[in-house]
């Protein structure tokens, strides 16, 4: 009989639970867990061939390698080499240049007790909040949004409002292929009830539209017209809730004056959709009783990401659809640990548990909880500023966890130019593929899925036990164990856990009294329960966990009352001109996972899509004479990329769509989408907007 282990995909934020069969032999085989209240036994293409990202170890890295400098190839180390090699440049670089000097680069698939400790190791210790993640180009602007409206980065919801509601406005996302187990739900629950209706807005029509009541297609940039065209018609027609936007809310009256400066019928021009279908959006939402806000990259990727996703979730609140069953804004995280690696802290601008950078007693205790120095009120670098900060030396050493910034980044040529610069690159990874790997000075082996422990949360605030079923090949170690054996041997004190149970204590203990209180559910308890969401305070009734937040509808804002924000309605990307007159959206395909140092090494996944590829109109196609298949050039202000070419009209004419997964598309070395997308950033998450790139395509002639 083979051993089952039961753990947790490590894909999307969906947070699966998976059963691993582990044969005498060694070999394994995944199931999905049909006791897990997410995926009750449903697994997805990525989760059902997980088990073959970890049999296969050809490209695992094995043992540390070091280089003595730039122009010397990297030799396998011992790993007290590294690691003191690490800390001494690390030590004399800090007391050279300051701890601003350094930072840590992590991702949304560390455990939260990694990300526990290098954000304890970073601004405990070091004394610099130099510490983000590949999150920030994925949900920091639902985070900052949640904070302004509901007071704090709280996603209300849960799963199982899917079944509860009978309206889903998507907007943005493509979850039948992102959040694949998410939307067979949502299919389940459509065809179990028919009155349930689904609203989608996307420039392209996706999957996801396949059940669509009405589809959006609307110009790129242009959601916030369109959020207020239905809010308009919703507060006209007196299809909102006066008594919960009274006595609830506040900023009602600016926001309605906004969105009636603008008629619906100019609305669709600006948002190039016929009126008729703003206003069935509006109806289905009028005469539902609940309504889910469902939303990802398409608001979250933007120069204005933040009002997006305030003007979606101002739906929410003047139906008053929120903090009741089937009702409530939900962002789907993309990562898997996007969320565990907040509430821990993990970004430029947080303390752990949701504390505030900002605030002086909040840092003062921290740094007491954690008997560290002090805490810097300054914010870090965040993920695209590390990268400015490289290129102008500020930033002289970077240490780069679970990422290949070398794909993932917009502007990706001058993110390589500036990670050419660094006088010191650590990469801590599991491949030997990723493109990053070829700036690194110090190469450090990580373990991977199932070769080690720890827990993440998932998009609906559940916290899940991922167990440990094989060891990692050769000498790679487990993140959580490398970043502590790199604290000690900075000389730092607290990083000697015996487990990751005691790592996991330690950050609920931080967690009391605050509103993602989890210091009822001890270690055991969650390995025993399996997945639990948050709050789960001490004095939780038996059971634990809370479904929905704001039940009561008291809001964590000073007043207590949901904020209501009038945004303005412009977008800030970059223009489109008769030299670049297209958009191009950058975005994911349903078998592969950023990019591809697991699934791309999966035969079976390349079946769906094998390569990269450019979606365009067949009016855009005909008026630059391409045909399908041509090789083409997407051209735009900062770079391009050479890509074959699929005509559709799946998409909406003037916009084009490229797979942001490939490092080397059409075998080319640094031949990726990223080398078109632009560097601009929301204001406030600094989420950069890979959603709008003003380019040129062509047919592509040798030179
Ligand atoms: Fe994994 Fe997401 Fe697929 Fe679930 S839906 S199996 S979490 S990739």
């Amino acid at each position: 009989m083979p051993e089952v282990f039961k753990t947790t995909c490590c894909y999307c934020g969906v947070g699966c639970g998976v059963e691993v069969h582990k044969s005498r032999d060694g070999s394994l085989r995944v199931e999905g867990d049909k006791q897990h209240p997410v995926n009750r036994g449903m697994l997805c293409s990525k989760g059902m061939n997980l088990h073959y990202t970890v049999m296969d170890t050809a490209d695992r890295l094995r043992y540390p390698e070091m280089r003595h400098n730039r122009y010397l190839p990297r030799e396998r180390v011992t790993w007290d080499t590294a690691l003191n090699r690490a800390a001494a440049v690390f030590k004399a670089l800090i007391e050279r240049h300051g701890p601003e000097s350094v930072a840590f680069y992590a991702s949304g698939q560390c455990l939260t007790e990694e990300y526990y400790i290098v954000n304890k190791l970073m601004k405990g210790f070091i004394g610099s909040n130099n510490i983000d993640t590949n999150s920030r180009l994925c949900m920091s602007s639902a985070v900052a949004a949640y904070k302004m409206s509901l007071g704090e980065d709280s996603v209300p919801i849960c799963y199982d409002d899917i079944e509860r509601t009978d309206c889903i406005f998507v907007a943005g996302a493509n979850p039948a292929w992102c959040h694949p187990i998410l939307w067979r739900r949502v299919e389940a629950a459509k065809a179990a009830n028919p009155k349930l209706k689904i609203i989608v807005s996307d420039p392209r029509r996706t999957q996801t539209c396949a059940i669509a009541d009405v589809h959006l297609q609307v110009r790129p940039g242009t959601d916030i017209t369109l959020h207020h065209a239905i809010a308009r018609i919703l507060i006209e027609n007196g299809d909102i809730d006066a008594d919960f936007i009274h006595r609830h809310t506040e900023g009602f009256a600016s926001f309605s004056a906004q969105v009636m400066a603008r008629s619906v019928a100019e609305a669709a021009t600006v948002c190039d959709v016929p009126e008729a279908h703003i206003r069935a959006a509006a109806s289905f939402i009028a005469h539902a009783e609940g309504l889910v806000t469902m939303w990802t990259m398409g608001l979250n990727q933007s120069v204005v990401g933040v009002n997006k996703n305030l003007s979606l979730i101002n739906l929410n609140l003047i139906t008053g659809r929120i903090g009741k069953p089937g009702s409530g804004p939900f962002s789907l995280t993309g990562q898997p640990n996007a969320m565990g690696g907040r509430e821990v802290g993990g970004l430029a601008n947080l303390l752990p548990a949701h504390r505030s950078l900002a605030s002086e007693e909040d840092r003062r205790f921290v740094r007491r909880f954690w008997n560290s120095g002090p805490i810097s009120p300054d914010a870090g670098y965040t993920a695209t500023e590390m990268f400015e900060a490289l290129a102008d030396g500020r930033l002289k050493a970077i240490w780069i966890m679970g990422s290949n910034p070398l794909v993932s980044l917009p502007d990706v040529r001058k993110a390589e130019a500036a990670l050419s610069k660094a006088r010191f690159v650590v990469v801590q990874e599991i491949s030997s593929k990723p493109e990053t790997l070829r700036y690194a000075d110090l190469v450090l082996p990580a373990a991977a899925w199932a070769e080690k422990e720890g827990t993440m949360t998932n998009a609906e605030r559940r916290i899940t036990h991922l167990g440990k079923v094989v060891n990692p090949p050769g000498e790679a170690l487990p993140d959580a164990e490398i970043l502590c054996r790199f604290a000690q041997k900075m000389g730092f004190p607290g990083f000697d856990y015996a487990s990751m149970a005691e790592v996991y204590a330690e950050h609920c203990r931080l967690t009391e009294g605050t509103r993602i209180d989890i210091s009822g559910l001890d270690y055991t308890t969650l390995q025993e329960k399996r997945a639990v969401q948050w709050p789960y305070p001490r004095q939780a009734p038996a059971g634990g966990g809370q479904q929905r937040l704001f039940t009561d509808n008291k809001f964590y804002t000073p007043s207590g009352r949901a904020v209501i924000h009038a945004c303005d309605d412009a977008n800030h990307s970059e223009h489109i001109s008769p030299d670049f007159p297209l958009v191009l959206t950058t975005g994911r395909i349903r078998d592969q996972w950023h990019t591809m140092s697991k699934t791309g090494k999966v035969n079976k996944l390349k079946q769906h899509i094998a390569q990269a590829f450019l979606e365009i109109h067949p009016h855009d196609a005909v008026a630059r004479n391409i045909k399908d298949g041509d090789i083409v050039e997407v051209g735009s202000r900062r770079g391009e990329v050479r890509v074959k070419a699929t005509i559709s009209d799946d998409i909406k004419q003037g916009v084009v769509f490229l797979p942001m997964h490939w490092g080397k598309i059409l075998g080319n070395d640094l031949n990726r989408a990223n080398n078109t997308t632009n560097n601009l950033v929301d204001p406030i998450s600094k989420e950069p907007d890979f959603k709008f790139t003003a380019v040129a395509v062509q047919l592509y002639r040798k030179p």
